[in-house]
């Protein structure tokens, strides 16, 4: 049986990555009626259908692919450098 294997996305789109025919329909213009889909990634990101362009409106995702109101830190800001004041020595 022919496989196809699909990736999906955070928006919950499925696209076919590859095509996979089976070894009986190799050196053929013929693929299986019935298919197998295979899981073969799962994406970090929306599809290019649902991502939008730059001057559209901006939506923040979290990790989960949820829309949420500002965008993930990734790091903890850095704190501002304490500067020792140099001790008295009397
Ligand atoms: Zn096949
Ligand atoms: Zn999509």
């Amino acid at each position: 049986m022919c496989t196809s294997e699909y990736i999906v996305y955070t928006c919950g789109c499925r696209r076919e990555m590859e095509f996979i025919q089976c070894p009986r329909r190799q050196g053929t213009n013929v693929k299986c009626a019935r298919l197998r889909h295979r899981e073969r990634r799962v994406s970090t990101n929306y599809c290019s259908r649902d991502l939008v362009r730059p001057d559209a409106e901006v939506k923040y995702m979290n990790r989960m692919g949820e829309v949420v109101e500002e965008p993930q830190a990734e790091e903890p800001e850095a704190e501002e450098p304490v500067v020792q004041e140099p001790a008295a020595q009397n």
